[in-house]
């Protein structure tokens, strides 16, 4: 399997490269250039496997250049940190299916992807006897996924920048109490626009990126999205299994549209979904342009479902190469015209493709809390924030005639002040990170400014 970039410039790529490369050289997205379609008889072989030897059986097809025992051997140390038996298991409430994707070390979906990725470039930084330091920002998930992934680690440094004061005691702990030796974590007196600003900064040195060999983790590295395509195929025969359905639903809270776009993969790869559900809060562009056409960028809006407060969805690029049926001169044009004017040209046949896959609406902050009142008050089972937009999204727009999967994305404790404002209760935290409060803390606190940030980095990088 090779890898090519949206934009036309890149191909060819093992996906070892495409994987390193994260990011394509000519600034787009790295995509497989085939997707592979499963028969009847390969799908219906899937069906009673365990998660990770379902995600041997997906990955495989894709990471064709690693031998089969090493990348089975990634996968299998990648899922044995997950607190589930069944990895991601499928629970049903009322009338719908609720796909719980937070039993790995840090309570959120990025896990499992980042759990992968972890373990992925440590095994190819060892092969190539390569260095790597990760920088990134975050507002509270990604960066303790991103930690926990690569914590401990051979070959790799981590520095993480997070908004001093401004992530939930519970995110902040996440991160802090990591002690490994090397993971940094830094607060930074700012607000996390400002962290992000740094870190896209420090990107923008081409000489400072090559001389410490920098590294991203967010969402746009290939093998995350691959990752996450298995759970569709897990969660599809779970369903399949209890309800006999032909075909099957997914409704997504979306942000960087990478969770939803695995299940367009996971689609057409064969799997039989009859729609996917993008469910927005406030910042609705994505749901805006499935429901009308109309893709264009406003302010980011704070809301209580953070890790989806995004305007622009770096991933939603890779929809629109396929969108332009791969052609990338149309999509620099797209791009083009999208920085220019802050709107995406879209045709009225391009509307009625998007409709024939996806379905979409968005709800506020309000909506939100009554979404998880109303869902503990009905089933005793409690929605974090994020989960419970598409859980209420997917209600008001399911077609009715198949099974509702609604992919939960974080452990309501993750967002447990929130929690309480909609249902009186406070969740409790799993096992592991009752105490966490007490535990030992490894962070500096540093001005929000770059040239603090590049000097601490400066002296902590691998070399
Ligand atoms: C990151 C995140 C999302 C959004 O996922 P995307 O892949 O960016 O669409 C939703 N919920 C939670 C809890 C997250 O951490």
């Amino acid at each position: 399997m090779k890898y090519c970039s949206t934009r036309g410039q890149v191909h060819g790529l093992s996906f070892s490269a495409a994987v390193m490369m994260g990011l394509a050289d000519d600034g787009g997205l790295l995509l497989p250039e085939d997707i592979p379609v499963l028969s009847k008889d390969e799908l219906q072989k899937l069906r009673n496997l365990p998660y990770p030897e379902l995600a041997f059986q997906i990955i495989s097809k894709y990471a064709t250049d690693i031998p089969v025992t090493d990348l089975k051997d990634i996968i299998d140390r990648s899922y044995a940190s997950f607190d589930h038996p069944q990895i991601t298991p499928v629970v049903k409430l009322d009338d719908l299916y609720i796909l719980e994707l937070f039993h790995g070390p840090t309570l959120a979906f990025k896990d499992v992807a980042l759990q992968f990725l972890g373990n992925l470039f440590e095994y190819l930084l060892g092969n190539s006897g390569q260095q790597m330091n990760i920088i990134g920002a975050t507002s509270g998930d990604t960066g303790s996924a991103a930690i926990y992934g690569v914590k401990g680690k051979q070959r790799i440094n981590i520095f993480i920048l997070h908004p001093k004061g401004k992530v939930s005691p519970i995110q902040k702990m996440q991160m802090t109490t990591i002690t490994d030796a090397n993971v940094f974590n830094i607060a930074v007196e700012g607000t996390f626009d400002d962290a992000q600003a740094i870190v896209k900064e420090i990107f923008g040195d081409l000489d400072y990126k090559n001389k410490h060999a920098l590294g991203v983790v967010n969402s746009i590295n290939c093998a995350r999205l691959l990752a996450q395509v298995v759970y569709y195929f897990y969660a599809f025969s779970q369903v399949q299994k209890a309800t006999g359905a032909k075909e099957v639903e997914f409704s997504v809270p979306t942000g960087n549209f990478g969770d939803i776009f695995a299940g367009y993969i996971a689609r057409k790869m064969g799997l039989p979904i009859k729609k996917l559900i993008l469910a927005n809060n406030i910042n609705n562009i994505l749901s805006r342009f499935v429901t009308e056409g109309d893709y264009s960028a406003a302010e980011v809006h704070h809301s209580l479902s953070p890790s989806m407060d995004i305007q622009i969805a770096s991933n939603f690029e890779r929809y629109l190469f396929y969108l332009y049926d791969k052609d990338a001169y149309r999509l620099n044009a797209a791009m083009e015209t999208f920085k220019l004017n802050g709107i995406l040209p879209v045709s009225s046949e391009e509307l009625t493709r998007t409709q024939q896959i996806f379905a979409a609406a968005s709800i506020n902050d309000e909506e939100t809390l009554a979404a998880i009142g109303r869902f503990a008050d009905k089933t005793g089972y409690i929605l974090d924030p994020h989960t419970a937009i598409g859980v209420e999204v997917g209600q008001r727009v399911r077609s009715g005639d198949c099974p509702l999967i609604c992919l939960a994305t974080a452990h309501p404790a993750k967002f447990g002040e929130t929690v309480k404002k909609a249902t009186g209760l406070d969740p409790a935290l799993p096992p592991a990170f009752q105490g966490i409060d007490k535990l030992e803390e490894k962070l500096v606190t540093l001005p929000a400014e770059i040239e603090a940030i590049k000097q601490y980095v400066d002296a902590h990088v691998l070399t």
